[in-house]
């Protein structure tokens, strides 16, 4: 028989997640070398191919014959040729009463994957929330876009609703990337005016996606033109993935959803912990070069009774200054979900959790639950369509 260990192995290994199936040829997620070579292969000059990185990621042409710099003989090149833009599409949406939205985004081969809007930031990942501005007032947008990287999670957090869905396949760079802007359409918002940031903590665990998240980034960076400052990727402490993430010259900043204060806890809500373990993660953690003023966050899901009490607010704050390192910690008292045998944390032990960090010198948040009622909040996202 299995042990624990080697069945979250199993659950990892990428054979065992569904191949890619994009559609035939999708231009939105190349990046500017493969925009060459494709003008290079089409025998046109080589500035079509920066006119088409243009209109794919700042103008967010819709379909080819939006494309009116490119000659209509090398539209229909590039149809006959089986490409189209492929910008994923809003299937359902859902709106929260407080402003935030759902949305099932649909991918290619006929499967849904969630992304969030929520205005007015998050309240977590540029700290307090209080310079959020008033949208309505000034025309400007301040919002922060959760993302997902896979289809499902092969992570099985015992908290999250994502989980249950088991993992069904990894997203591409297009298709992650493309969730940014198709929202970004949405709403209407322009870089450089608008206030976004980004959070990749939908579906999915982005260092099991490693190649294809980072991918998105870049282009992210250097194409949609959205500051990796504004950016941040949430990871339930995949060891390798944070060593690679530390190597990387452009990246996000780094949270860590750490959810508990010992591994004996950890390993029940996150069977993750047997592989990796919490002394792993935090010397994975502590290489991180951090750039002037940035910290660390770790991500901590309050759970009634199991994780909440007095006495694990005093072993997270042995382990973080353990670790020495700038960090903060963002407070989620766990949004409740179907089937899910456990318990909302009273807001009393949230409050005294939070004042024994603060206390003991660690910044700590608490975030406002976002779309709870719609399925939006944090680990809920699974693709539900009855709310
Ligand atoms: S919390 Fe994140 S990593 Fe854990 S199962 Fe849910 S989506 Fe996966």
């Amino acid at each position: 028989m299995a042990s624990g260990r080697e069945k979250v192995i199993s659950i990892l290994d990428a054979s065992a997640v569904l191949p890619i199936r994009p559609p035939v040829r999708p231009l939105f997620g190349l990046k500017n070398e493969q925009l060459s070579e494709l003008a290079a292969e089409l025998a046109v000059p080589a500035y079509r191919a920066r006119q088409l990185a243009q209109a794919l990621y700042r103008d967010w042409a819709a379909t080819l014959d939006d494309i009116t710099t490119l000659p209509q003989s090398l539209r229909e090149k590039l149809t006959r040729a089986g490409y189209s833009i492929a910008l994923p599409e809003i299937a359902e949406t859902f709106k929260s009463i407080d402003g935030t939205e759902r949305y099932l985004i649909a991918t290619a081969d006929g499967q849904t994957v969630e992304t969030v809007w929520m205005p007015e930031g998050d309240d977590g990942e540029e700290g307090d929330g209080s310079d959020a501005g008033d949208e309505e007032a000034s025309g400007h947008h301040d919002a922060t876009i959760c993302v997902s990287s896979q289809i499902g999670c092969a992570v099985n957090c015992q908290f999250c609703l994502t989980a249950k869905l088991g993992i069904i396949r990894n997203l591409t760079a297009g298709e992650i990337a493309g969730q940014v802007v198709t929202v970004l359409k949405r709403h209407n918002a322009r870089i450089g005016r608008d206030r976004i940031n980004l959070v990749f903590m939908g579906m999915g665990e982005p260092f099991l996606n490693y190649d294809a998240f980072m991918d998105a980034v870049r282009l992210l960076v250097d194409e949609v033109c959205i500051a990796e400052s504004r950016m941040t990727v949430s990871t339930s402490g995949i060891v390798p993935g944070i060593e690679r993430f530390a190597a990387e010259p452009v990246r996000p900043k780094l949270a860590i959803s750490l959810n508990a204060s010992n591994d004996k806890v950890r390993e029940e809500i996150m069977p993750i912990t047997r592989k990796w373990d919490i002394g792993d993660l935090m010397d994975a953690v502590r290489k991180l070069p951090l750039r002037p003023r940035e910290r660390v966050t770790f991500e901590y899901v309050l759970l009634g009774g199991v994780n909440d009490q007095p006495k694990h607010a005093a072993e997270v704050v042995r382990l973080i200054r353990r670790a020495n390192l700038p960090a903060k910690v963002n407070l989620i008292a766990w949004n409740p979900g179907p089937g899910i045998p456990y318990a909302m944390p009273s807001a009393e032990d949230v409050t005294r959790f939070q004042q024994h960090l603060i206390d003991n010198g660690i910044p700590a948040f608490i975030r406002r639950p976002r779309g709870r009622d719609i399925y939006a909040a944090c680990g809920q996202l699974k693709q539900t369509v009855e709310v």
